[in-house]
């Protein structure tokens, strides 16, 4: 990579000083490993808005789907004031490549948020507002909230989604040539696979077809379709099977002894004894060494960088 890859954010989570109480809440992971990959383009909508800060609690009320953003103290409502707001930063996050929330918030949370109802009970699966409209304007945009990168798995599936999406940025900046297309495809077939196998099919039979198609109506159901693809979770079995094929193509240039001291290794990530890095990396270093041109270049030997380290869990 050469260049950083441009990402949203809610200010707080860079350290910036513009929650209600004049505080922040920076984020370690975010700022010190994902920084050194990520150039952050912060939005504080409350803090855009002039509501000041400090400034007084805001909560969602009303119907879940389209909640109005209310002080329950003054009882003053801030929901057009954001909405304008997020109408007019919606064009300018055209060139990211996904978006980290700040959790539970009535501007920023992307997941269960709460929405208050009439008896004061919160309803727990609301959006915020700004976070809703970014969502609905980008659908295919790779969003996730920082709590949830606790979890390595949504940690991953976050991060691969954000760099697939990056890949297929770089391909639209370009002008339509199908045989770039196609070529993307097949870089990225094994990465694909090791989602399901669904996606892996349908995407194969739109490229196969791909001189049916328009420029246009093509670049938007392949890319719609690739990160449906890849927001579909990896399993341990989806990835061995995934492993199995690439052993397939390998089988050839290879002994019986590293034949089977790579079965050998697929099997302890099967049965959970060592994590996806150990037997993906015993493979790079026989495709290093055969040099199998159509392996080599595959995605799935590395969707995001090394240092991540983020196939190193059982
Ligand atoms: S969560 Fe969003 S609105 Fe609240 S302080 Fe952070 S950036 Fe501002």
């Amino acid at each position: 990579m050469t260049s950083k890859i441009k990402i949203g954010t809610s200010s707080c989570l860079l350290g910036q000083k513009v929650r209600f109480d004049g505080q922040h809440k920076y984020h370690w992971y975010i700022n010190e490993i994902l920084g050194k990959y990520f150039e952050y383009v912060p939005i504080c909508p409350e803090a855009e808005v002039g509501m000041g800060i400090p400034r007084k609690t805001v909560r969602l009320v009303g119907p879940l789907k389209n909640p109005n953003m209310v002080e329950p103290v003054s009882g003053e409502d801030w929901t057009d004031r954001i909405n304008k707001f997020t109408r007019s930063k919606i064009k300018s996050l055209d060139g990211l490549s996904g978006y980290l929330f700040k959790k539970g918030s009535p501007s920023c949370g992307a997941f269960r948020v709460k929405v208050y109802q009439k008896n004061g009970i919160p309803l727990a699966n609301g959006q915020g507002l700004f976070a809703k409209q970014v969502i609905e304007a980008y659908p295919l945009l790779p969003v996730e909230e920082e709590g949830r990168l606790n979890d390595h798995k949504l940690r991953e599936n976050f991060l691969e989604r954000v760099f697939g999406y990056h890949r297929l940025q770089c391909l639209w900046q370009q002008r339509f040539k199908r045989g770039d297309w196609v070529k993307f495809h097949q870089d990225n077939k094994f990465l694909l696979l090791s989602h399901g196998r669904k996606h892996y099919q349908e995407l194969g039979q739109l490229v196969a077809h791909i001189k049916d198609y328009k420029p246009s109506e093509f670049t938007s159901q392949y890319s719609k379709m690739y990160m449906e693809a890849l927001s579909a979770k990896t399993t341990v079995k989806k990835n061995s099977d995934t492993l199995m094929h690439i052993l397939g193509f390998l089988k050839k240039h290879l002994s019986g002894d590293a034949k089977a001291s790579i079965l050998r290794e697929i099997e302890s990530y099967r049965t959970n004894v060592h994590p996806l890095i150990v037997p993906l990396t015993l493979l790079k270093h026989y495709i290093d060494m055969h040099d199998v041109p159509y392996i080599k270049e595959q995605t799935y030997l590395n969707p995001h960088p090394y240092d991540l380290s983020l196939r190193n869990h059982v």
